[in-house]
């Protein structure tokens, strides 16, 4: 090979994209833990009665490995294959790499409201708060040139009207067993509607299985373009509340395969290729295992607020699992967000500041 053609080809594996991004997909799996994340299934949980819903065959021949390395991957394969081949993952406490909440409450709506709007608001302390006075990302991304109706929010609880505020926001936000494509569904819309009507509600009217959820954004994605999806996904908290490991871990294993399949759609269609950033997070994290605690979550759960996050796309260059010793807040997201598109979140209220992301 000659030297130039060395030359340019090593330039092209560093610099793999050719562009900056100008489209974000947001994803929240509510209530993974780290600990999962990074380590894998846990075996006390597995072998635990009270929590194996009587499976832990199934458990240990679907999740389990000898390290952690091989057993997080079991969980999560494309986040420890793409993701840590070519973006970045933050969280491992083993390395000191520390995320947390900034707000004191470590449940979902303070998670959610610190995510999107930067600020940890003290006033937001319960799920029922009424819709978020706080100016959040997504409808200052609404308001920004070429972004306007480029902004479309899923989500399997329907906490989220409040949380982003639908009424005052100024994009959709579909959550819970809201129908999709308003007064004109198309067949697809249709179909999923009828589907996620007549399915199973393990979790009441508040909140729908994730599938329904993912689907329907992804329609949307495929069929509205969108510049902003954000897509909230919430059965890792619920089976975890409920005890069910089996079910928690098929959860994330779930969410993971549907984050592959957005980064090949993206990634394979011209509009999107190598201009999109995938962001990925949760609004809390959970208990330990060692106190029996690992199912619930608040700030009298020791650990509760300890979290991790995700990116991939142009702008991040690869650190894989992140290793350095730090201390980032989920309050940070929402500008760190708004700098991958080139962008800074302007509101009235304060925010975190921004995470360089190709920082050393
Ligand atoms: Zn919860």
């Amino acid at each position: 090979m000659k030297p130039l053609l060395v030359f340019a080809l090593s330039l092209t594996t560093l610099f793999s994209y050719s562009q900056k991004a100008e489209n974000i997909i947001i994803i929240t799996t509510d209530g993974l833990r780290w600990q999962e994340v990074f380590n894998g299934m846990d075996s006390s949980l597995a072998n635990n009665k009270k929590y194996n819903q009587d499976d832990s065959l199934y458990l240990y021949r679907k999740y389990w490995a000898g390290n952690e390395s091989n057993r997080r991957k079991k969980i999560m394969p494309f986040l420890w294959s793409t993701i840590e081949s070519t973006g970045q993952i933050y969280g491992n406490r083993l390395y000191h790499n520390y995320v947390d909440n900034a707000n004191p409450y470590w449940f979902s709506y303070p998670g959610y409201n610190e995510i999107f709007t930067g600020f940890p608001d003290t006033l937001i302390n319960s799920n029922g708060y009424p819709p978020n006075p706080n100016t959040n990302l997504l409808e200052y991304l609404n308001k920004q040139p070429g972004y306007k109706n480029k902004v479309a929010a899923f989500g399997a609880w329907d906490a989220f009207d409040r949380i982003l505020n639908e009424g005052r926001s100024g994009f959709p936000v579909y959550s819970s067993f809201d129908k999709f494509g308003g007064i004109k569904p198309s067949i697809t819309e249709q179909t999923i509607n009828k589907l996620m009507q007549d399915s199973y509600k393990p979790f009441g009217d508040a909140e729908c299985l994730d599938v329904f959820t993912h689907y329907a954004a992804m329609n949307y994605l495929e069929t509205k373009k969108p510049k902003v999806l954000y897509i909230g996904y919430g059965e890792t908290d619920e089976w975890a509340h409920s005890g069910h490991y089996k079910d928690y871990l098929d959860a994330a294993f779930m969410v993971d395969k549907w984050i592959r399949d957005l980064w090949n759609y993206v990634q394979t269609n011209p509009l999107y290729k190598d201009k999109t950033v995938l962001f990925i997070t949760t609004d809390h994290g959970r208990g330990d295992t060692i106190k029996d605690e690992w199912t619930s979550h608040n700030n009298k759960i020791k650990d509760a607020g300890q979290i991790w996050f995700a990116a991939i796309g142009p702008g991040i260059i690869n650190k894989g699992e992140v290793k350095k010793a730090q201390q980032l807040f989920q309050k940070q997201f929402a500008q760190t967000m708004a700098s991958l598109l080139s962008l800074v979140f302007k509101c009235e209220h304060e925010t975190g500041v921004k995470i360089d992301l190709n920082a050393d």
